[in-house]
């Protein structure tokens, strides 16, 4: 599964893939979708590449939807199954 491409602040084609630094895999590198940017990286390396025009930049990631701290976030409710005696059963 590879993420929607971006759109090349140079060029304007959506070719932008992630530069992926560091652990390569050979999956990876037969991965169209994803460029290799080696293993040494800066916090300016651009993480971003064009397939289209070659043009590599460093997309910042979209921020979210503010969060209030008055209105909590909700945590994903385990479920957990009930156990078949606790089930009400009326006899009678
Ligand atoms: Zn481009």
């Amino acid at each position: 599964m590879s993420e929607p491409k971006q759109q090349c602040p140079q060029c304007g084609e959506r070719a932008g893939v992630p530069i992926l630094y560091g652990m390569a895999t050979p999956e990876t590198f037969d991965d169209p979708d994803i460029a290799i940017g080696g293993c040494i990286v800066d916090h300016d390396s651009p993480n971003r590449r064009c397939l289209s025009c070659g043009h590599a930049w460093r997309a910042t990631f979209e921020p979210g939807p503010p969060i209030s701290h008055e209105q909590s976030v909700p945590r994903s409710h385990r479920r957990r199954p009930l156990p078949k005696s606790s089930l009400r059963r009326k006899k009678g």
